[in-house]
């Protein structure tokens, strides 16, 4: 902005000059008596001080801390605080990160369950519950997270109660854990490994059934596939294996 009566008319030797940033400082009653006996104007405090006989000396000081004089500085000072707030509560955040593994043969059958979502197949999963072998990946990694064992260990699979469970049973278990322990769920991440069925045309209905099960946005869930370039059990259709991550936040 163009200021009325100034001109950039040239470049000033710098030797000896320093930047001075306020807030300056003094001894309350020492600068009360400066002002007290201070006739005529002054540049700022400084300057009466210096009229009084008070010693001034120049200390390093740091720009954010500044003084606050007009309602733009107030703003400035507001931003700075928040800053230094969102960086201490970042630095005390709990965050962890729990990987989960899982793998389930095919057998005989017309449909397999994946990550919620009922696919019609040539085969099925075999397994003691769903077989969901997405959504135990993904079971497993909150557990991970949170340092608390396998779904094998919540729910084993020698109790006949869990034959032919729908495994968000145990997702919905996993989650209410990390809640009652006082985490929240940031993100997951699951990739199905397998060569059919294809999973991109069903990845969004999968995403949208984890959601549900979970609470968690569906921006916040991915289910991603990929083959194993017809390599090993997956490569050869004998299974499909899955693996997932999971980012747990201290509340
Ligand atoms: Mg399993």
């Amino acid at each position: 902005m163009a200021r009325d009566g100034w001109q950039g008319d040239g470049t000033q030797d710098r030797t000896g000059a320093v930047s001075c940033a306020d807030p300056s400082g003094f001894r309350f009653a020492d600068i009360l008596a400066a002002h007290a006996t201070h006739s005529g104007g002054a540049a700022d405090d400084v300057e009466v001080a210096r009229a009084a006989g008070l010693d001034i000396t120049i200390v390093d000081g740091d720009e954010q801390n500044l003084k606050i004089t007009t309602p733009g500085d107030f703003a400035r000072a507001e931003r700075l605080l928040m800053q230094r707030q969102e960086k201490n509560k970042e630095s005390r955040m709990d965050i962890r990160v729990g990987s989960g593994y899982d793998v389930h043969a095919f057998t005989d059958g017309d449909h397999v369950i994946l990550c919620g979502v009922k696919i019609p197949h040539d085969r099925k999963l075999k397994g003691h519950s769903d077989a969901d072998v997405g959504m135990h990946a993904l079971t497993d990694a909150i557990y991970g997270a949170l340092a608390d064992g396998d779904i094998g260990q919540h729910f084993p699979p020698s109790d006949p109660q869990w034959k032919g469970a729908a495994s968000d049973i145990f997702l919905r278990h996993a989650v209410a854990l990390a809640g009652e322990r006082g985490y929240r769920i940031s993100n997951v991440d699951v990739t199905l490994i397998c060569e059919q069925p294809k999973i991109g045309p069903h990845a969004q209905a999968m995403r949208a059934a984890l959601s549900d099960i979970m609470g968690l946005a569906v921006d916040r869930i991915s289910v991603k596939a990929t083959t194993s370039e017809r390599l090993g059990f997956t490569g050869r259709s004998e299974g499909i294996a899955s693996m997932a991550t999971a980012t747990l936040i201290g509340a």
